[in-house]
């Protein structure tokens, strides 16, 4: 079945209230500009974003090899690129298991800049999605949207992520590290080579940690 109009229009609302944060941010090459153009009028939306039913859900996920994103949370949703464009990425979210707040992880990974991508591994990708997803969501006035939506999901990822943010916030004031202004939005997001090359180093503790739990699923 496709998505019904309530489910696009989700879509829609989630990509706003993702632009109202980081619109600035988004490396806008053609995949990014159809995917916005798409959101902002409401058209096409079930290019990119696509509600579905378990099976077909599940017939999907099958398909495409290790490539997509969001695999460890992949009972609601994952994001995968299509053939033959690196930036062409579609999503799809599990209408059994996903609620709202799923929509806007995902649609972060559809944002994450293709370097970001490649380099990161899938534990501190995972981490950083659900960093933005969070921020997002907890300055969204959206009635949609609540936090408690994220309890259960990647919270060890988000907290570890928080507590090595910290510890360079610390460390930058005392000049130890110089991470530059908004340094995981730059990398993230437009894929800047010397702010994803600060995080490997600085987080491969957290990917170390993250690795090693066997929590993870
Ligand atoms: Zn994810």
């Amino acid at each position: 079945m496709p998505n019904t109009p309530q489910e696009d229009q989700l879509a829609v609302t989630a990509f706003r209230e993702i632009s109202r944060r980081y619109a600035d941010q988004f490396n806008m090459n053609s995949s990014v500009k159809g995917f916005c153009q798409s959101m902002i009028t409401g058209t096409n939306v079930g290019i990119y974003v696509k509600f579905m039913d378990q099976q077909p859900f599940m017939t999907n996920f099958n398909i495409g090899g290790s490539q997509k994103l969001g695999s460890a949370c992949a009972v609601c949703g994952f994001t995968a690129p299509k053939t033959g464009n690196k930036y062409d990425r579609e999503m799809y979210i599990n209408r059994q298991h996903a609620n709202a707040s799923t929509v806007i992880h995902e649609m972060l990974h559809f944002l994450t800049h293709p370097q970001f991508w490649m380099y990161m591994s899938p534990q501190i990708t995972e981490a950083v999605t659900e960093y933005f997803t969070r921020k997002v969501i907890g300055k969204s006035k959206e009635a949609s949207f609540d936090l408690s939506q994220r309890s259960g999901r990647y919270d060890l990822h988000h907290q570890y992520l928080g507590l090595g943010r910290a510890d360079i916030k610390t460390r930058s004031t005392q000049g130890a590290v110089n991470p530059g202004k908004g340094y995981m939005k730059r990398a993230y997001f437009q894929g800047d080579q010397s702010a994803i090359a600060f995080i490997k180093k600085e987080f491969q503790t957290l990917e170390e940690m993250l690795g090693a739990d066997p929590e993870e699923k």
